[in-house]
């Protein structure tokens, strides 16, 4: 399978998928090594994923560029690959604790003589389907916290970035205790539908479409599923704020990695008193924003790494023009040496039945909307299938807050956008179509990797049939 390269529009990379008998094969592998790896206690699983975070960052220099190629932007692969030995160290340092709190000793029950305990019990065989967009923190950010449950994992990240996995697998392999229960696969989405039916728990991240045909296969083979899928993050800024500054935040929430995140801004509602002053300064700052062409570490925002998203980003723009939307800046995607590129592109005037009100547009557009009465805001905001996260910018935080829990989505930033990329900590659901499942931020992240098994004593006497006769009741 031919791979595109981002910045030059060639194909210059090769993969050969995983086929379903491969997958198989992979599969049994692994859970051939899952009751050893379940069996040691959770320091030493940490310490085994301490000594692959001292490797990938022994290996950075060979991982950033195969990252930078795949996604065609240098600063953020940099920060990516980087940022994923943290990550592991993070999780191999708190497992322990979390798991043992998980785990109560013996504790009296409401039946005298019958104690109780909880063994966590992990799925032996965990699978992830990750994106393009962030493709190394997506490929791992489940994989790390169930190998910490103690679950074998089977990662297969997209077919569109897939050249980082070599360099990361050789990193696995210098550990061969974690070699025994990870692998990271290259594939494509008939590889990710032979997983589903392989595994005993599926992290999906990606997109709505597929996220149901995930969904559906695993309801049907009667395993867990983590769906992680689109969103249309609304923006609702009060007349209370700093319009430079909500200006500020609008534009970097919405148009960073180029769009191509799921907790970008994707709608702005502006308060009509500062939509002026708004306006100006936002389409002033987005015209500042520079393309990292011809020089990849020059710039702000990169090329599109997937083909098909500037076709759906620029179709998305033409729909909205042609319904009457008045174009700010930018709107057209160019070619530049082979890449596609789109300047921070600002439209007013939407009509709410346009497409890039209603679907993820995972460019760097904005789409403004002034509105008059905060309650109309509120309606519109809400008014959308997803329910990935959202934000509210205002004068102080308690009046923004006031606003943020009026909105139906799994995580509101307070004066401020897209937060969920800074912070683990934060466990939220996605509500409607943008996902299903447990959190995976938080405690949470670790937890759903384990089923809970009761273990129930009984000191007394066992009951004998005849309590049960009918003479004595
Ligand atoms: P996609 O759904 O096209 O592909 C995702 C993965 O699914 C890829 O690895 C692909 O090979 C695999 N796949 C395709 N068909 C499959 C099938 N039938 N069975 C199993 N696997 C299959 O998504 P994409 O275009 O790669 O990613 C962009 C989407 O991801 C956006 O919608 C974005 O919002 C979403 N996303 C969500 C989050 C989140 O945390 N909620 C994070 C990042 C991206």
């Amino acid at each position: 399978m031919k791979i595109r390269n981002p910045r030059s529009g060639q194909a210059d990379y090769e993969i050969a998928p995983f086929s379903s008998k491969a997958v198989e094969e992979e599969a049994n592998r692994l859970r051939g090594a899952q009751s050893d790896w379940a069996t040691k206690k959770p320091e030493e699983r940490g310490a085994i994923l301490l000594q692959w975070a001292d490797a990938i960052e022994a290996d950075l220099s060979a991982i950033i560029p195969a990252l930078t190629a795949d996604t065609g932007r240098g600063g953020i692969s940099k920060i990516e690959a980087a940022g994923v030995p943290g990550q592991i160290r993070r999780w191999a340092t708190m497992a322990p604790q979390l798991i043992a709190e998980g785990q109560p000793v013996e504790q009296p029950t409401s039946v005298p003589k019958i104690t109780t305990s909880t063994r966590l019990v992990p799925y032996q065989l965990v699978g992830v389907i990750s994106p393009w967009n962030f493709p190394m923190t997506l490929a791992l950010i489940d994989a790390i916290p169930a190998l910490m449950a103690g679950s074998a994992v089977l990662v297969k990240p997209s077919e569109v970035t897939p050249r980082f996995i070599k360099p990361l697998m050789e990193t696995v392999r210098k550990i061969p205790e974690l070699a025994a229960v990870l692998s990271i696969i290259e594939g494509d989405g008939a590889t990710g539908s032979a997983m589903v039916d392989q595994v005993d728990y599926i992290c999906f991240t990606g997109s709505v479409a597929t996220g149901r045909k995930v969904g559906e296969a695993a309801a049907k083979s009667f395993i867990p599923a983590s769906l992680e899928l689109g969103g249309k993050d609304p923006m609702i800024i009060l007349a209370s704020a700093n319009p430079e500054k909500a200006a500020a935040t609008a534009l970097r929430a919405s148009i960073v990695n180029t769009g191509q995140a799921c907790q970008s801004i994707e709608r702005v509602y502006v308060a009509r008193e500062i939509a002026e002053p708004f306006l100006a300064s936002l389409t002033a700052q987005a015209e500042a924003v520079r393309l990292n062409h011809p020089d990849i570490n020059q710039g702000h925002i990169g090329p599109f790494i997937f083909e098909k998203q500037a076709k759906i980003a620029q179709s998305q723009i033409d729909d909205a023009i042609q319904k009457g939307a008045k174009l700010i800046t930018g709107g057209t995607v160019e070619n530049l040496g082979g890449g596609l590129y789109l300047r921070p592109t600002i439209l007013t005037d939407v009509s709410p039945d346009s497409v890039i009100i209603c679907e993820e547009n995972f460019g760097p557009v904005i789409p403004v909307v002034i509105y008059d009465q905060i309650e109309q805001a509120i309606a519109q905001a809400n008014d959308s299938i997803f329910g990935l996260s959202a934000a509210v910018v205002g004068g102080s935080v308690t009046e923004a807050e006031q606003i943020a829990v009026r909105l139906k989505a799994g995580a509101v930033s307070i004066n401020d956008g897209s937060l969920t990329s800074m912070v683990w900590e934060a466990e939220k659901s996605s509500f409607g179509y943008s996902g299903l499942g447990a959190s995976r931020m938080g405690a949470s992240g670790l937890m759903r990797f384990f089923r809970k098994q009761a273990l129930i004593r009984q000191s007394g006497e066992a009951a004998r049939i005849e309590a049960f006769a009918e003479e004595n009741f």
